[in-house]
């Protein structure tokens, strides 16, 4: 049976086409500056990728590229062989605690919770709009990622502020990237070969957060009422005291929008380093000797470091800790600091095996007291099996 993934950004989308149950990628591509000048599309099958100049007007266009291009490469001849779509969404609220099949209620929910997500929610629904429309037969369904941490405890996802505001605008925690901590711990459990287990699960990459996850269930997370808590990110600040707000507002006449963005594309390691929000670019400068480099690197590390401590003592122990995405699944360098402010609870490196990129692999010695894997993270195959749930 053929399953169609999609993540649709606001001027992007992506997808991957698998045949299911075996998980096997068929065809993927990624659809770029939707809606602006140049845009362009990549498509990669048979392990060539081939890119195409092409106007892309809006998503619906996009859409029907996909479909052309699966008839095109002989990987779909007829339209019903889709049985499935799934689409990725980014804020679920407290509506959505698991996959959910496409309907008129559920789209108006996503709508509701833009305000909580507005890049990310409309281009959703946008999707999820030029879907239906190119192949109105297939089942769709929405993948949210915050749904995975909806397990947390009201004492949890709380903030100790004035209890109307979460009462009359929702403010509380919801987490994010819950797909991906859910597949690696999938993935760390069956490496375990036990599900009753303590796992705390890193997704570091441009953005970033950490779970605890007991027995396959979320008890915490990094990441707040926005994608903008927690660790320090590539261009987000990650947990501050929220009254710098306020300060710098008055200090420099600057709007919420301005501060908004000042924080969410203007802080992180590229605010600390000024240099750049990646962590290639900060790991260069580091061997030029750059202060600043050096400066983001250590305080990005520390805040992973007590983070996980924070999770080790929630959970009562820990089973094995997890890296995956961007920084995780890739640096050496930054996972190995990581590791070593990880010593005084006896988690030890083992320096040859972490000496590795975008492989699974396990990375501690054999006396460490918690095995640390990295497991590349697959949100994609997540969205793909909960959609060939509601198909099958
Ligand atoms: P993601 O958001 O998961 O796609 O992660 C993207 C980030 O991963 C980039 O911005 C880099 O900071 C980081 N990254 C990717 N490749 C490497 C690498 N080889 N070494 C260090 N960091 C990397």
């Amino acid at each position: 049976m053929k399953i169609l993934s999609v993540n649709a950004g606001s001027s992007s989308l992506k997808f991957q086409l698998y045949e299911m149950p075996e998980e096997k990628v068929l065809i993927s591509g990624v659809f770029e500056r939707i809606g602006i000048e140049n845009s362009f599309y990549t498509v990669k099958i048979n392990g060539e990728k081939v890119e195409k100049k092409v106007e892309l007007p809006n998503h619906k266009v996009a859409f029907q590229i996909l479909i052309d291009e699966l008839k095109e490469n002989n990987v779909v001849e007829d339209l019903s062989e889709i049985k499935g779509i799934g689409h990725r969404v980014v804020q679920g609220g407290a509506y959505f605690d698991k996959t959910e099949v496409v309907t008129e209620d559920v789209i108006s929910k996503i709508d509701e919770l833009s305000s909580l997500a507005p890049l990310h929610n409309p281009a959703a629904i946008t999707g999820i709009r030029a879907a239906q429309e190119v192949v109105p037969n297939a089942i769709q369904t929405v993948v949210f990622d915050t749904a995975f941490h909806q397990t947390m405890e009201e004492e949890t996802y709380l903030y100790a502020v004035p209890y109307e505001w979460y009462t009359k605008y929702k403010v509380r925690r919801y987490g994010a990237h819950g797909t991906s901590h859910k597949y690696v711990a999938l993935r760390a459990n069956e490496l375990l070969g036990k599900e009753d287990t303590k796992l705390i699960t890193c997704h570091i990459g441009n953005g970033a957060s950490i779970s605890a996850i007991k027995n396959g269930k979320c008890i915490n997370t990094s990441m707040g009422l926005t994608p903008n808590a927690g660790l320090i990110m590539g261009t987000r600040c990650g947990d501050i005291d929220a009254t710098i707000i306020p300060y710098i507002m008055e200090k420099t006449g600057m709007t919420p929008k301005e501060i908004d963005n000042a924080l969410n594309k203007q802080s992180g390691l590229l605010g600390i380093s000024g240099v750049s929000s990646d962590a290639r670019d900060i790991e260069a400068g580091i061997k030029d000797n750059n202060k600043r480099c050096i400066l983001a690197r250590n305080m990005y590390v520390k805040r992973v470091v007590e983070y996980i401590a924070k999770y080790y003592v929630e959970l009562g122990g820990c089973d094995a800790i997890i890296f995956t995405a961007g920084v995780g699944e890739n640096s050496i360098s930054i996972r190995e600091k990581i590791i070593e402010g990880l010593l005084p609870l006896g988690v030890e490196l083992d320096k040859e095996a972490n000496n590795v990129r975008g492989k699974e692999a396990l990375i501690t010695s054999k006396d460490s007291s918690i095995p640390v894997f990295i497991i590349p993270t697959d949100e994609e195959v997540m969205i793909a099996r909960d959609t060939y749930f509601f198909c099958k």
